[in-house]
């Protein structure tokens, strides 16, 4: 059983780190967001409401300056700051912004938001207790190992998640008669969005599909729709 303790030890502090970066997160999500109501916003998300049978889809504003959106573990769906000013002064569309709504609504949907938080906030947790158990029957390079396992693990998870997502925010827009043009559109101006941001690129952008191969897939997907159809 003493043998064990020390596993078991990094299991428990790893499970305590998630549960706390899912609290931590909430928690400033709560504090530096409120609900976006944009009248021009409106016709394009009640779209997606009814092909969904929603009474509405709730969007919130995070009051952060990156571009960028997100679903909370809770369900809940952000875009930042940053991102709503794109949409104001022009550089990104109505439908655009529905497109990343899709988008997240495709992370909630599947169950990714949850899994997310070890990709983002608990990927250290799971990084130190990798290393802890690994370093009991390797010392010296248990350490080098488990980051190695940890990045794979997280880069290999989350670009899966993406072109999930992006393949149900390519039905829902569809449905929604939006369709997938501004989907497309839109990966084409992020790379450029986000550069211009002081030159740092957010974490998220870093562990995300190239962007033609994002728009690929959509093709794709939409080749087989297309003979599915004949
Ligand atoms: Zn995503």
């Amino acid at each position: 059983m003493l043998k064990f303790t020390p596993i078991l030890l990094a299991l428990l502090y790893a499970l305590a780190m998630y549960r706390f970066s899912v609290w931590r997160t909430t928690r400033e999500l709560d504090a530096r967001s409120t609900e976006l109501a944009d009248p021009r916003l409106k016709p394009v998300f009640d779209r997606l409401a009814r092909a969904l049978d929603l009474p509405r889809v709730r969007v919130h504003l995070y009051e952060i300056d990156p571009v960028n959106g997100l679903a909370a573990p809770d369900g809940r769906i952000f875009i930042t700051r940053g991102f709503f000013r794109k949409f104001q002064t022009g550089e990104v569309s109505a439908e655009e912004m529905a497109s990343v709504i899709a988008h997240e609504l495709g992370h909630v949907a599947l169950g990714h938001a949850r899994r997310r938080m070890i990709d983002f906030s608990g990927q250290n947790a799971l990084r130190t207790a990798l290393a802890m158990i690994l370093s009991r029957f390797l010392p010296g390079i248990g350490v080098w190992i488990a980051n190695g396992i940890t990045s794979l693990l997280a880069a290999r998870l989350s670009r899966g998640d993406e072109y999930e997502a992006d393949e149900y925010a390519a039905a829902l827009l569809t449905k929604a008669g939006i369709g997938t043009e501004p989907q497309k559109s839109l990966f084409r101006k992020l790379e450029a969005l986000t550069s211009g941001a002081g030159g740092a690129m957010p974490a998220w952008l870093m562990s995300h599909p190239r962007t033609e191969d994002r728009i690929a897939a959509i093709e794709k997907l939409e080749d087989r729709w297309q003979r599915a159809l004949r």
